[in-house]
């Protein structure tokens, strides 16, 4: 799938929050509150992620929507022996179109490397789903001076071997910002977002889009998403509420 040209992505990442009858819920009323409005999705794209346990219930109220939808995590194997993984194949199957990978939840809880992330890319390319691949530093490499270089290295890793013509939605996300309310600073994101994007077109990347993640909020998104080469935001604590996520949403206005 190819990006909507100009349009901005604000991705929900629900972690391991909301029931499926809490998706049902949310989805109904932000789809109640979005319809209503005729040119809400002409320059949007909105994907929820929410727990594996939910995918029917989002495949079921926004497959065939413009609200897409897909897992916090996949495997590297479509299938088999892999007890408690989620499959990017059964995914497809509900209809998703996206697939987060990487998150600093994933490599700093379960010590997810950058090669099974590669593993995953891969996977991910070879079903035509579209993936939102995180990257950031922690707080004592930000400290250390070595931001761009672990930025830079995990893309490297990640992207290794991979097919440069296809999608990659990239959120650049400062751990020490994620889910701690310390947002990073306009400035910060702009100097990481303009070398990411130096970086990823000389890679020869050619459809991308780079998103900030950590901290957004109704509060700050305007400002953020002004920001040169911020193509949209991946959103965990204030994508919970509809009321919330839908003025981020519209920050643009
Ligand atoms: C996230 O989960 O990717 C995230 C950015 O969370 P929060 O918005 O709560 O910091």
């Amino acid at each position: 799938m190819s990006s909507k040209k100009n349009s901005k992505i604000f991705a929900a990442n629900w972690k391991l929050n909301k029931t499926p009858e809490e998706a049902r819920e949310f989805v109904i009323g932000f789809k109640n509150e979005v319809f209503k409005k005729s040119d809400f999705f002409m320059s949007k794209e909105i994907i929820i992620f929410p727990q594996a346990f939910s995918l029917e219930a989002l495949s079921s109220l926004c497959a065939g929507t413009a609200i897409g939808y897909g897992p916090q995590n996949i495997y590297s194997e479509k299938s088999g022996a892999f007890t408690g993984e989620n499959s990017a194949e059964m995914a497809k199957s509900l209809k998703c179109k996206y697939v987060l990978i990487g998150h600093s939840e994933r490599r700093e809880i379960f010590k997810e490397q950058d090669e099974l992330v590669n593993k995953k890319l891969a996977l991910t390319q070879s079903l035509d789903l579209t993936p939102v691949f995180c990257i950031g530093e922690t707080l004592a490499s930000r400290e250390a001076g070595q931001t761009f270089k672990v930025c830079i290295s995990q893309l490297e890793n990640g992207l290794k071997n991979l097919d440069k013509t296809k999608r990659f939605i990239i959120a650049y996300e400062p751990v020490w910002a994620i889910g701690t309310g310390k947002v990073a600073t306009v400035a910060q994101v702009a100097e990481v977002h303009s070398e990411l994007n130096k970086y990823l077109t000389s890679y020869g990347l050619i459809d991308f889009q780079l998103l900030y993640g950590g901290s957004v909020k109704p509060e700050n998104s305007l400002e953020l998403l002004n920001t040169p080469f911020v193509n949209g935001f991946l959103i965990g604590g204030a994508a919970l509420q509809v009321e919330s996520f839908i003025k981020i949403c519209g920050s643009e206005l």
